[in-house]
């Protein structure tokens, strides 16, 4: 495994991608490229400029929730246990 922060990408004439250039100066060139940088869609999003395809339609939690409470007393208990069953259910 190779640890590093994409810096700028590098694209052959038909426009796939040829070369990784790494903040800390290394290249890095591969037959098969796996964009998991999230959000930041570094290489399918920024360099190859794909749209965003959502499978919303498909989830059965596409919701993110934040929010906080005082715990106190038992609530612990029974908040861990309505967070496991949501593990559970893959939400
Ligand atoms: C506040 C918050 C709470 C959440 N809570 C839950 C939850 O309870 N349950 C749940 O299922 N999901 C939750 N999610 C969603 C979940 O975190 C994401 O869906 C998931 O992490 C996406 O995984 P990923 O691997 O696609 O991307 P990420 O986890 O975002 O990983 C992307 C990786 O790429 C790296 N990266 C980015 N740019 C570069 C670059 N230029 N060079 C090198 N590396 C790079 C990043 O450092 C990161 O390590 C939460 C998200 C947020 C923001």
């Amino acid at each position: 495994m190779i640890d590093g922060e994409i810096e700028s990408v590098e694209q052959e004439d038909d426009g796939s991608l040829k070369r990784i250039f790494l903040r800390d100066g290394r290249k890095l060139s591969a037959s098969l490229f796996v964009d998991a940088s999230g959000f930041r869609s570094e290489l399918l999003g920024k360099t190859l400029e794909k749209a965003f395809e959502s499978f919303h339609q498909s989830l059965f939690c596409d919701r993110a929730v934040v929010g906080g409470w005082d715990r106190r007393g038992n609530d612990h208990f029974r908040s861990s246990c309505r967070w496991l069953e949501a593990l559970f259910r893959g939400c």
